[in-house]
């Protein structure tokens, strides 16, 4: 079995793995001295170390191009919806925590790489006061737990979390963002106590895990075996996929991701437009009509189960749903969720340039 203190975690160890010359070495040396690389020797183990452009390597092995600002490090409006540290409270019925900086791997397209193996100074300090905030507000009917990765916090900590809020009358349900499913499954497969402790709380409360699948190649045995396992527990399984360039940005790919995932039991819930992330979205977005297209042919190669998910973009204001291209010049759009409930259901249309990749707030 892998352990986590087997990871790899700098580009010495990681050039062992997959070719690379001593320049390369060099500069990739100071991308992952700003950015952190962690990557489950499993995970590793996913890539062909002869493809440069293989997409699972994308995901987890620093490039030249993260040396790109552009961008901002917020880009969903975290800071403006902290309510206490580590809390934020943006739509009436939901409160997520940042229970943690810590993952199982540093993903290179993540959206909160201003924080991911860096700074603990956003994630939760003071219990008490979070769960006071959340009895007091009985709007709340759902908590997301996440980080970093909701299961990278000890069994102890997640069994608090779970006992805690399983005991606020006014929640109907628990999410934990988690992506150890995708990157290093053996965290649950051999974790009996954590499966104990979901099997515990998911009787009195439902549970969802929130996971992030972005390629077929992610699920292996190993990962639906842990999928297995956490529907055994009695977990929700939903998956929220990220759009990604050069990783799944094709019809084909997405199809059998989304096909993969019914198969293995997991909800296809969301497909992301990767935000402006400094540091990211020269790497990896792919801009928005385009995006449509790949979405709406992958769906005409799947089932009804397979093509539930909707591509959304996480915006300052809301959850904007991408309904389709109008014409070459104009897309139309939906607030699947908001932040000023008057937003709610709204559609509107935005006429701009083909390679636009998200939406500034003057065009809201
Ligand atoms: S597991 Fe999630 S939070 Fe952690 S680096 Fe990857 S995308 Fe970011």
């Amino acid at each position: 079995m892998h352990k986590l203190k087997d990871n790899v975690k700098t580009i010495r160890e990681l050039s062992e793995f997959i070719p690379m010359d001593e320049k390369t070495v060099e500069k990739l040396e100071d991308v992952a001295n700003r950015f952190p690389i962690l990557i489950p020797r499993y995970y590793l183990s996913l890539i062909n170390p002869d493809d440069i452009n293989d997409p699972i390597r994308r995901m987890c092995v620093p490039s030249l191009e993260e040396n790109e600002p552009g961008g901002s490090w917020d880009t969903s409006g975290e800071g403006k919806n902290t309510v206490i540290e580590g809390l934020q409270h943006k739509y009436p019925q939901t409160v997520l925590i940042l229970s943690t900086n810590r993952c199982a791997m540093y993903c290179r397209h993540c959206f909160r790489k201003r924080m991911v193996g860096l700074s603990d100074e956003e994630t939760v300090k003071n219990f008490k006061r979070m769960l006071s905030y959340i009895r007091a507000h009985e709007e709340i009917n759902n908590v997301l737990v996440s980080g970093g990765d909701a299961f990278l916090n000890s069994n102890r900590l997640i069994d608090f979390y779970l006992g805690r809020l399983s005991n606020i009358r006014h929640l109907h349900y628990i999410r934990l963002g988690t992506r150890v499913p995708a990157t290093f499954p053996a965290l649950v497969n051999d974790n009996p106590a954590l499966l104990e402790i979901l099997k515990t709380y998911s009787s009195k409360k439902t549970i969802y895990v929130s996971t992030q699948f972005n390629h077929p190649k992610e699920l292996t045995p190993e990962a639906k075996k842990c999928i297995k396992n956490l529907l055994d527990a009695g977990v929700v399984v939903n998956n929220q996929a990220v759009l990604l360039k050069r990783v799944n940005d094709d019809p084909e790919t997405l199809a059998a991701l989304m096909g993969a995932l019914t198969e293995a039991g997991v909800i296809p819930y969301y497909v992301f437009q990767c935000r402006p992330v400094s540091h990211v979205m020269t790497s990896f977005q792919v801009p928005l009509m385009r995006g449509c297209d790949i979405v709406e042919r992958a769906k005409t190669m799947c089932n009804g189960y397979a093509k539930r998910f909707r591509y959304v973009m996480s915006h300052e204001r809301g959850k904007i749903e991408a309904l389709g291209v109008i014409n070459e010049k104009e897309m139309l759009f939906k607030f699947h969720q908001a932040k000023d409930p008057r937003d709610c259901g709204r559609l509107f249309s935005v006429r701009f340039k083909k390679d636009r990749t998200w939406l500034e707030q003057d065009l809201l």
